[in-house]
């Protein structure tokens, strides 16, 4: 007999079977509004010229090797990632309280921050508040090392736009002290962010009462097209003094899913306590992946730290932004045009990768059989996946399931 017997399997992750299911579908009318990747106006996923042109020095660099890179990853990586999101002209970082680690992309930075929290967060079973809906691993990394998990309204069904008194409200009832994880721009999946006079709100309530900020951002230059821009709530919670975690991602601004590369940007009150923590993550990562990968580190740091190749990214981001935004407009046109049931207004003004549209769950389910049109159940679509050529027949197909 096993000594597995007992153990009864899990369910498969619901966005890569949407994918897989994409695959295995051979009609030619297909579209792919699952998984949040990039795709050209081709369909195709695009390797950023950037980075192209950064793989390139990188394989005729002679000086290059193999050599594991330090517990906390590349240094020149960590430095650029929390100047990236913090700005140039960062008082925190001028101060030397700020503190990074190069961790396993967007997912392993908030499983570290989240990690360190269940350990040395001194408020014993303070739970995370997650925006409700939110990314599901979310909800999974932080039950998986120990924290309970709440959520905050965010979505307002009816509005389809944010539900601020809701949100206010949660941070009021919430045991002072609690975890709240914030996206700085691009929510995932709803597309709707505060404006800069709600995050002015969203911090008084913060600060009154005592909870933690956890900003979890993989969207940065994505969103509007400028970096600093989407960098906004974070550098405002800076300004106004708050200690915080910031896990970033550089999957899809750079295009380097594969390649895993992501930091936590730590925003101490103090340098003392800012060496404090790293040492903690630095202990805690070599028991998980003893030190993170280079390629995607050494790729980013490259261009960050370029004057030219920076310039060249944020064109490279603009076109992939303005590309999205193109396709927004685009759907809102068709279904105007259509006279498609409903209001249809929350396409162009939400932002990011995703479009949260209000579908129902039986809804998508026609979409999928009927139209070969593959997306979340909860009415998600990837904006990415839209282009000039299918964007009228997946409004037509909208404009059927709602009709
Ligand atoms: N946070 C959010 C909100 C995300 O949408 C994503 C990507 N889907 C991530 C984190 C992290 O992704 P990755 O680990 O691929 O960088």
């Amino acid at each position: 007999a096993s000594v597995f017997e007992n153990v009864s399997g899990a369910p498969a992750d619901v966005i890569f079977a949407l994918t897989a299911a994409y695959k295995a579908d051979t009609d030619p009318k297909k579209v792919n509004l699952g998984v949040g990747a990039y795709r050209t106006e081709d369909g195709k996923p695009w390797v950023l010229p950037v980075v192209h042109k950064a793989d390139h020095i990188m394989v005729d660099d002679d000086n290059l090797d193999h050599e594991y890179l330090p517990i906390l990853g590349l240094e020149n990586f960590r430095k650029a990632s929390a100047k990236l999101i913090l700005g140039e002209n960062s008082k925190a970082i001028a101060e030397g309280r700020v503190g990074a680690a190069q961790c396993i992309s967007g997912t392993g930075a908030v499983y570290t921050g989240a990690s360190f929290l269940a350990k040395h967060y001194p408020f014993k079973n303070a739970a995370c508040y997650i925006s409700k809906p939110t990314w599901a691993n979310h909800r999974a990394i932080f039950e998986g090392v120990g924290i309970p998990v709440l959520e905050y309204p965010y979505w307002d069904a009816e509005t389809k736009g944010l539900d601020l008194k809701g949100m206010l409200g949660a941070m009021e009832a919430a045991p002072s002290g609690s975890i709240f994880l914030l996206h700085p721009c691009a929510h995932n999946p709803t597309g709707v962010d505060p404006t800069p006079d709600q995050w002015k709100q969203i911090a008084d309530v913060m600060e009154a009462r005592g909870h933690f900020t956890f900003f979890d951002t993989a969207y940065q230059g994505f969103a509007s097209g400028s970096l600093d821009k989407d960098a906004y709530s974070v550098r405002y919670f800076v300004e106004r003094g708050f200690e915080m975690f910031i896990a970033q991602s550089f999957s899809k601004n750079f295009g380097l899913y594969s390649e895993r590369a992501g930091n936590l940007t730590i925003v101490a009150k103090t340098p003392e306590i800012k060496n404090t923590i790293e040492s903690q993550i630095a202990k805690a990562q070599r028991a998980v992946i003893s030190n993170p990968p280079a390629y995607g580190s050494r790729v980013v740091s490259l261009v960050l730290n370029d004057e030219t190749l920076y310039k060249e990214w944020e064109e490279n981001l603009s076109s992939m932004a303005n590309r999205i935004i193109a396709m927004r407009q685009a759907l809102f046109d068709e279904l105007v045009a259509l006279g498609t049931p409903g209001t249809w207004h929350h396409i162009v003004d939400q932002i990011g990768m995703f479009s949260f549209t209000g579908l129902s769950t039986p809804q998508v389910k026609v979409l999928k059989e009927k139209y070969h049109c593959y997306l979340t159940d909860n009415g998600r679509i990837s904006m990415a996946g839209l282009n000039t050529k299918n964007v009228k027949y997946f409004a037509a197909a909208v404009d059927d399931v709602v009709r």
